[in-house]
């Protein structure tokens, strides 16, 4: 299932981003796994290969995730959007909505116990499509929200975006402290 998505999206077009791009990125990890992180969209290391988070961002995410007791082959991480916007502008309305269902998609076949949501755009995405009320990720961060429906049975904890802290080191702590809530002993 996972595989067929991601081969639906190395070929799509639904959006102008793939005129730009020169890999998309489906995301990567454990087709069974409890947790899933979501972040905005890949940005240019990502596009150059293809993989989610492979430049100084998924550098700080591993170390985030290993201070939780995490590794990045028990979870499975991807975007809100699959495509590199260019000069990693912020994704355009109709480019998440082109997207989404992809996203959509993966959610429904991994059913994961946990949905870290990294960045706004994520947090907004995900909130929204679960019938929670969307607010600012420095409202929300650190937080736990349940979602019962009749497919899903998880909760969404909104994350501050590792990139975050490349450009304030001062975000870090409390990242490391967010990321608790992640930990396979608290689901
Ligand atoms: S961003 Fe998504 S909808 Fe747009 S071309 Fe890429 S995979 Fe398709």
């Amino acid at each position: 299932m996972l595989s067929e998505i991601a081969d639906e999206i190395r070929a799509c077009r639904k959006c102008s981003l793939w005129k730009t791009r020169n890999s998309a990125v489906p995301g990567s990890g454990n087709m069974n796994a409890a947790v899933m992180l979501i972040g905005e969209a890949p940005g240019r290391n990502e596009d150059m290969q293809g993989k989610p988070f492979v430049g100084r961002a998924g550098e700080i995410l591993n170390s985030l995730l290993a201070s939780a007791g995490l590794s990045r082959e028990e979870i499975f991480i991807t975007n809100v959007v699959k495509c590199r916007p260019p000069q990693n502008r912020n994704p355009l309305p109709g480019e998440i909505k082109a997207c989404s269902p992809y996203l959509d998609r993966q959610i429904d076949a991994i059913r994961p116990k946990v949905i870290g949501t990294l960045g706004n755009f994520a947090t907004t995405y995900v909130m929204q499509k679960f019938g929670l009320e969307p607010r600012p990720i420095g409202q929300v961060h650190g937080q736990a929200f349940a979602v019962n429906t009749l497919v899903h049975h998880l909760v969404v904890v909104p994350l501050y975006h590792p990139a975050a802290a490349i450009y304030d080191p001062t975000k870090m702590p409390i990242l490391e402290k967010d990321f608790m809530l992640l930990k396979p002993k608290r689901l």
